[in-house]
């Protein structure tokens, strides 16, 4: 009887993690970047300030275009890896795969320098990688948007989220391969 109860406990742990997790890059998916982003704003009492990275990458639909879906698949899953390896000096941080070839990061314990910083060598990094296909060499770069909220301002989780998409299309539109901070014009 207690056998059986552990293991109804050990399956439903493993499909709560299967449903966390992106199939592909094995990182959390948008779902539960939400659930932990959520969690760790509420965690966070003595904040130097939120700050939501989104990552992007360049012409991705030219990769696939040019050398099919599975290329593009490999370059999503080498691409979560850098992150992951990047990511593991940050405990206050959440990431997850936001939807296709978008990446989002919830930083709460980290300066808008050191955000800056951070997403440039992300991007740098990313720029460097060597990505090959049937030994052919493929660029990857990234754009990446970047969004502050102080203490004061409060901002949710989803504005957050919506500023670095305009700051990413600011970093897309100014020529790709970089980082861009959403500047509040009001
Ligand atoms: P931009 O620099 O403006 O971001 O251009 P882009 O080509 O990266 O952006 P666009 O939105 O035009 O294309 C994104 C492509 O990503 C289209 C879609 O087929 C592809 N994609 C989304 N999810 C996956 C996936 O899981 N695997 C692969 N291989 N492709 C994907
Ligand atoms: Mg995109
Ligand atoms: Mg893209």
């Amino acid at each position: 009887m207690l056998h059986d109860i552990t293991e109804k406990a050990q399956l439903l742990e493993e499909l709560h993690t299967q449903a966390s997790m992106d199939y592909l890059t094995d990182i959390y998916n948008r779902r539960a970047f939400f659930e932990k982003a959520e969690l760790l704003l509420q965690s966070n009492h003595h904040q130097k300030g939120n700050i939501a990275l989104l990552l992007d990458i360049d012409n991705f639909k030219q990769i696939n275009d040019r050398y099919g879906h599975p290329c593009g698949d490999k370059v999503l899953q080498v691409l979560s890896y850098e992150i992951r390896q990047n990511m593991q000096d940050f405990q206050q941080a959440v990431f997850g795969r936001y939807g296709g070839e978008e990446f989002s990061f919830l930083f709460t314990s980290i300066s808008i320098e050191q955000a800056e910083t951070i997403a440039d060598a992300f991007r740098q990094k990313i720029s460097e990688i060597e990505f090959t296909w049937i030994n052919q060499k493929i660029d990857v770069t990234v754009s990446i948007g970047i969004s502050v909220s102080t203490k004061e301002m409060d901002t949710s989780l989803e504005d957050l989220l919506l500023q670095a998409d305009i700051a990413l299309y600011e970093a897309k539109k100014k020529g790709r391969n970089q980082v861009c901070l959403y500047k509040n014009t009001q």
